[in-house]
């Protein structure tokens, strides 16, 4: 995404760029979601999207009606796809798969050193995603949004593919936060996911014997499994950006780009990307391209409460999700709400948890 945008504000044909990746990325590794207003840069390859939304309880089923919004999902590989086509036909852009093993900045270069070859630049974009140094601290929890999805075929007409469940808590919680995710991309298609927000994984066995429960609830049970996804995505404050230096910056997961509370990354990717790429063109010091925000404390507080009360996820989720301005909650995890209106949406939270996690914080 960052060498997408850097190509297309067409201010970077001087520079010579190599993108390093072990993988060819010829798999469709991931299927990415995301909620946009009307059109999008990537709505070429947007392969289903949704006007409405489900949210779901033991006690309530909410439809959410997005507009604006859509709920746009993108295949990894339709997106790999039309991004490898656009960097081939730039000269000055290089993509070589080599697996990093080290990389360094000394006093005017930098270094990137391969199981094959070594490199020397000027700067180095770094996506290889380091959770250990998160992992080794405590004062800023670390939880992981970890899931397997199941992409379905069934006979019958089952689903109704013009609403996405985007959380369905009416499953056993096991004193976790966990729901399932579906995406029915026509009648009888769907991605199934059995989806936590917690600390640990679980055995692989697990979550299939919930997505096999969740589909004999709904009835559906004469269908082929024709795919697989899995995925463990960081979620934790910790301030990644700490070890950004002059000539080198940490992007993605690796530099803090995952919304700690959700762990939705794509479109926070693309809007940093657009701003990497305008920074990139007046300004040279990379420990200036971060910029902490309000938001980053409200993660921290909703991270403290599920790190610390794993099973008050469905409490806090149903509580932003029930009736009322759902729009506003897109807004607000879309980190583009006003202060008024963060109060707004805070105060649809749980009180007193989310009174005692900042005591706590504040504390800390
Ligand atoms: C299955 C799955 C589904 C997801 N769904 C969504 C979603 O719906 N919405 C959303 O917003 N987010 C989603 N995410 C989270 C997030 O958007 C993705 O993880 C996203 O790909 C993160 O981008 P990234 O650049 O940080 O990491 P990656 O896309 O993982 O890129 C890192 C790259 O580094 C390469 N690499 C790693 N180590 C080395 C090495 N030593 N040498 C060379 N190359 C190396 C890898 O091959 C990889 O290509 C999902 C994640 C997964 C795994």
């Amino acid at each position: 995404m960052v060498v997408y945008e850097m190509l297309q504000s067409g201010r970077f044909d001087e520079k010579e760029i190599l993108l390093l990746d072990k993988d060819p990325k010829r798999s469709n590794d991931r299927t990415w979601c995301f909620w946009e207003k009307s059109r999008g840069e990537f709505d070429t390859i947007v392969s289903k999207s949704w006007k409405q939304v489900l949210f779901a309880n033991d006690n309530f089923k909410n439809a959410i009606g997005l507009s604006p919004y859509e709920y746009k999902m993108i295949r990894g590989l339709d997106f790999y796809n039309l991004v490898f086509d656009k960097l081939s036909t730039a000269k000055n852009i290089h993509f070589t798969n080599e697996n990093v093993v080290d990389f360094a900045e000394h006093k005017t270069y930098c270094t990137v050193k391969t199981t094959v070859q070594d490199f020397s630049c000027s700067k180095i974009f770094n996506s290889i995603l380091n959770l250990d140094v998160a992992l080794a601290q405590d004062k800023y929890p670390v939880l992981r949004q970890h899931f397997t999805g199941w992409f379905i075929k069934t006979e019958q007409s089952v689903f109704n593919d013009r609403q996405a469940t985007f959380m369905d808590f009416s499953i056993r919680q096991h004193g976790n936060t966990r729901f399932m995710y579906v995406l029915p991309t026509s009648p009888t298609e769907a991605l199934v996911e059995y989806t936590l927000f917690s600390k640990d994984l679980l055995p692989q066995e697990e979550y299939d014997t919930a997505i096999s429960a969740y589909l004999q609830k709904l009835s559906i049970l004469d269908f082929d499994i024709v795919g697989k996804e899995r995925g463990s995505i960081p979620m934790t404050s910790y301030k990644f950006w700490q070890k950004n230096s002059k000539n080198i910056l940490h992007i993605g997961s690796a530099g803090g780009w995952t919304k700690a509370s959700t762990g939705f990354t794509f479109k926070n990717t693309q809007k940093k990307a657009k701003s990497l790429a305008a920074f990139l063109q007046t300004r040279d010091d990379l420990r200036k391209f971060h910029k902490t925000s309000r938001f980053w404390f409200y993660d921290l507080l909703l991270l403290d409460i599920l790190d610390a009360h794993n099973e008050k996820g469905c409490a806090i989720f149903s509580s932003l999700f029930a009736k009322g301005d759902e729009t506003l909650i897109l807004r607000f995890l879309e980190e583009e709400t006003s202060f008024t209106e963060d109060l707004k949406v805070i105060w649809k939270c749980p009180k007193r948890l989310f009174a005692r996690a900042l005591l706590d914080r504040l504390l800390k």
